[in-house]
């Protein structure tokens, strides 16, 4: 049976007038809808200012740092076991991928914090575990449903909770410097005081996507700080140089590499330590399969170019200088 459907405005004075004015506040409203869905919003709306913090300097130098052991005394925790799509963690349709069969499937993970101890400075945090509110049953209330539901959360098996580290500790740390903002390295900082400064790369909170759309407030929940987002101040890229790297404390201890493409203030940090380079990728390669092959991560990534092209860097760096122990995302590299 065929339904004509008459106009909600047709055929009375009163409706016609309402309609001059309802129309063009739909059109507009279809026009915003459709402004958003192009350009996505961006992932944090928490207030950002630039960081006080770091001076730039070439890979070449970088690189020279490398030949001597540094102040930091570094560790790694392996906070909690996290069970993941495969297809987000690996870019399953990569050539290499297809060619070793490499398929679609949970994959174990782990979750990381770091903790690096200078000699003047202070602690300092990159990512920032696991809150306590994770290890609930019901889910944790700064996280929305749908968040929620995507990640898999409730498959979380945390070993250590951030707060629980903290009380080991004499004093809170100085600041956390984030990889990235995803949730997965977010998830610890409602157990860190909200006066300790928070550090991303440089355009992190501003990248925008249309998934941060369903992410946005679960991300601000769980940064919230009471001082702006501190954004590391990476200046453009040097002619004959292929990264923009900063010298955070200016005493070449400690760099950070920005490494865009797994989101735009994707970054990596080199620490020196009495035993050595330490180098943190975050996930601009999650896994130690996409590392060894060289493949970037699947769904997970923002932009497969941008990050292809930084872990080649970032595996170059390690191939260059075999001292360096290499830290992934989410698994470890068996050395
Ligand atoms: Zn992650």
């Amino acid at each position: 049976m065929i339904r004509i459907h008459r106009s909600p405005f047709a055929g009375c004075p009163r409706d016609a007038a309402a309609a001059r004015v309802l129309v063009p506040v739909a059109l507009w409203l279809a026009a915003l809808g459709a402004t958003v869905l192009q350009t996505g919003c961006t992932a944090s709306s928490l207030p950002t200012e630039r960081a006080d913090l770091g001076r730039p300097v070439s890979a070449a130098a970088l690189e020279r740092a490398l030949e001597q052991p540094g102040p930091i005394a570094f560790e790694r925790i392996v906070v909690a076991d996290w069970v993941v799509d495969r297809g987000g963690l690996i870019n399953l349709d990569h050539p290499e991928a297809e060619r070793q069969g490499i398929e679609a499937g949970p994959e174990p993970i782990e979750i990381y914090l770091y903790v690096l101890r200078h000699p003047t400075r202070g602690t300092w945090l990159v990512d920032s575990g696991v809150a306590e509110v994770f290890r609930a049953e019901e889910r944790a209330p700064q996280v929305s449903a749908l968040v929620g539901a995507v990640m898999g959360t409730d498959a979380l098996d945390v070993h250590v909770s951030t707060a629980e580290w903290l009380e080991t500790q004499p004093r809170p740390p100085a600041g956390v410097f984030l990889t990235h903002s995803h949730m997965d390295h977010v998830m610890g900082l409602p157990d860190v005081p909200a006066s300790v400064p928070v550090f991303v790369g440089l355009g992190e909170a501003r990248g925008r996507s249309f998934l941060n759309l369903f992410t946005r407030g679960t991300i601000d929940r769980l940064i919230a700080r009471d001082g702006a987002l501190q954004e590391l101040d990476f200046p453009p890229v040097a002619d004959g140089d292929e990264r923009s790297i900063l010298d955070v404390f200016g005493d070449g201890s400690l760099f950070a590499i920005h490494s865009p493409g797994h989101t735009p203030g994707s970054t990596a940090f080199l620490v020196r330590t009495p035993h050595g380079p330490k180098l943190l990728v975050g996930d601009t390669c999650h896994t130690a399969w996409g590392w060894r092959n060289g493949v970037e991560p699947g769904s997970f990534t923002a932009d497969h170019e941008a990050n292809a092209t930084s872990l080649a860097w970032l595996r170059r760096l390690a191939a260059d200088h075999p001292a360096i122990d290499v830290h992934l995302g989410h698994q470890r590299l068996s050395r």
